[in-house]
């Protein structure tokens, strides 16, 4: 497909994204098959709008976000950035896309360098990417921590002088800090005490409407999605099998595994029943994927044609894009 139109352009169109990784066995590591962890992945992301891409762990949802930012290559597809091609980018080009896009990592501790102030961490992006020079990078230094409800002094401190929460927000700091427009939020919570959760979140969405930041925002956490998102997309075995906006998606549900997700989530009000759905064996493996449906094994209503066709993600009069055979019959 190509690149979408100048006018109404997403901040970031997704067209058929692929990640397989190569599985090598014997002593000359000859390649037999292959890990499909992103699989034919399209979705866009409009200015503004935090996007968000749930399922269980190992479903393709971070492999996603890190294959957009080109953290890892892609073996197929396209990405957009307000247009402009993300993965064919080199050169100027490319330096100008990092600027832009950048990502808050799920593990704030590993993210810094242990060696590295937080202030010198920050100050060296800045130069790389010739944001900043000379005195101009601690004043930037410091404003972005002071944003990110830090004290400008603990720019002289080290990662470990922080609390878990002080330093996942020294890592949005840092993201912060080259002025993007575009965040992947990957599982940016996950690693916290719940104690501090919703302060990571509060600020999220405060620097969103400050800056009129984009979001690929990954959870597992539908509680947390729910708070967040705009649009929610289900990932299941590296594919996307339900796309839908926030409220409609929490309201009705239509893809079986999408029920079950959110039949998991506890209800704060006890006068409401709800029946949990448990899904019954395992995720299979993505290195060998079942054929049809890649859901068929698991999914309570499997026909006979989900073994054998691969149902389309395509759009309902609800406008929800859904893969199932229920949704869109086969004819
Ligand atoms: Fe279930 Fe079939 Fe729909 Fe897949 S296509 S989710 S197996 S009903």
């Amino acid at each position: 497909m190509s690149a979408p139109g100048v006018t109404d352009v997403p901040v970031l169109s997704v067209r058929d994204l692929r990640k397989y990784f190569p599985i090598r066995t014997g002593v000359l590591s000859r390649v037999t098959g292959h890990v499909k962890a992103v699989d034919g992945v399209s979705f866009d992301i409009h200015a503004g709008e935090t996007f968000a891409l749930v399922g269980e762990s190992g479903c393709g949802k971070s492999t996603t976000g890190r294959t957009i930012l080109r953290l890892t290559g892609a073996t197929g597809g396209e990405v957009f950035y307000q247009g402009e091609d993300v993965l064919g980018a080199s050169g100027e080009r490319m330096r100008r896309l990092r600027k832009a896009m950048q990502i808050v990592f799920q593990d704030p501790y590993s993210a810094l360098n242990p060696r590295m102030t937080v202030g010198a961490a920050i100050g060296e992006i800045l130069r790389v990417h010739r944001k900043a020079a000379g005195a101009e990078v601690r004043e930037r230094v410091e404003e972005v921590l002071v944003r990110c409800g830090l004290e400008s002094y603990h720019s002289w401190r080290y990662p470990h002088e922080f609390s878990g929460g002080q330093r996942q927000r020294v890592v949005i700091a840092r993201a912060l800090a080259l002025d993007p427009r575009f965040i992947v939020a990957d599982e940016p919570i996950s690693a916290l005490d719940v104690s501090i959760q919703s302060q990571i979140i509060n600020l999220l969405e405060e620097l969103q409407d400050s800056f009129q930041l984009t979001y690929l925002f990954i959870s597992h956490d539908l509680s947390v999605v729910r708070h967040m998102a705009d649009r929610v997309g289900v990932m299941y075995l590296g594919k996307l099998v339900e796309v839908a906006e926030k409220r409609e998606f929490y309201r009705q549900p239509l893809h079986p595994y999408s029920q079950a997700l959110l039949s998991a989530i506890p209800v704060s009000d006890p006068t409401v029943k709800k029946k949990r759905i448990i899904l019954q064996g395992d995720v299979p493996s993505p290195a060998n994927p079942p054929s049809g449906c890649p859901f068929h094994t698991r999914c309570p209503y499997v026909m006979d044609v989900c073994r054998t066709v691969s149902p389309q993600l395509l759009q309902t009069e609800t406008g929800h894009q859904v893969a199932c055979h229920l949704v869109h019959p086969v004819t």
